[in-house]
């Protein structure tokens, strides 16, 4: 019996949606979860969601040794892995290659708090870290770095970290970011004046006000 076998399906499941939001294509981007005993999933290496099995999801210790999995855990596993010893308040990180954001990168070094879903689902303006190569720890050092409070940093010439307590919130982060970006993008090439909120707004936008939602049980 493989341990773990319900997360190693939800990473797939999750895995499944980024591909079905345009977050990635073919075996592109990773995710990956801390479990309770300290260790961590992992998508593997190279390989396509289509077909992805339990038994493909590998589970590595945090030092990125390999402990139950038949497969290579993400060439990103380095950087997954700084990120989760150095943010305890992370349980999953997703990497894509989402194109809105990426493009995005490449002209601006943030996108900003102008948007509702940016305030609430990223918890503010999300950063464009710097170039560093893949499968290098340093993308985990520049997330850790350029992330500050929100729940994504873009990767530039590559992609985005998305990340948060759960799948269900780092994945509205990696989707909410790729539709702000596109709004963005959209209206930055019209090449008018970008309307702006203010400190003031943002701040109040943030507020909880306890009605979104449906109430617990
Ligand atoms: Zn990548």
């Amino acid at each position: 019996m493989t341990i773990y076998r319900e997360e190693r399906q939800q990473l797939i499941d999750c895995a499944r949606k980024m591909e079905r939001y345009a977050l990635v294509v073919l075996s592109g981007g990773n995710v990956s979860m801390r479990m309770p005993d300290g260790n961590f999933l992992v998508t593997p290496s190279a390989m396509g969601y289509d077909n992805m099995q339990p038994e493909d999801i590998v589970l590595i210790d945090a030092s990125g040794r390999t402990l139950d999995g038949i497969r290579r855990p993400s060439s990103d596993s380095a950087a997954l892995l700084y990120i989760f010893n150095h943010r305890p308040d992370i349980n999953v990180v997703l990497h894509t290659h989402q194109p809105y954001a990426t493009a995005l990168g490449l002209v601006c070094d943030e996108l900003p708090a102008d948007f509702v879903t940016v305030i609430d689902e990223l918890n503010g303006a999300v950063a464009v870290a710097p170039f560093t190569r893949s499968s290098d720890e340093g993308m985990g050092q520049l997330t850790v770095q350029y992330a500050g409070s929100a729940r994504a940093v873009i990767l530039k010439h590559h992609g985005a970290m998305a990340f948060g307590k759960s799948i269900d919130q780092a994945l509205s982060a990696a989707v909410y970011l790729e539709s702000a970006c596109k709004s963005y993008l959209a209206a930055l090439s019209t090449g008018l004046d970008i309307a702006k909120l203010t400190d003031e707004q943002i701040a109040d936008e943030s507020q909880e006000r306890g009605y979104y939602g449906q109430p617990e049980n």
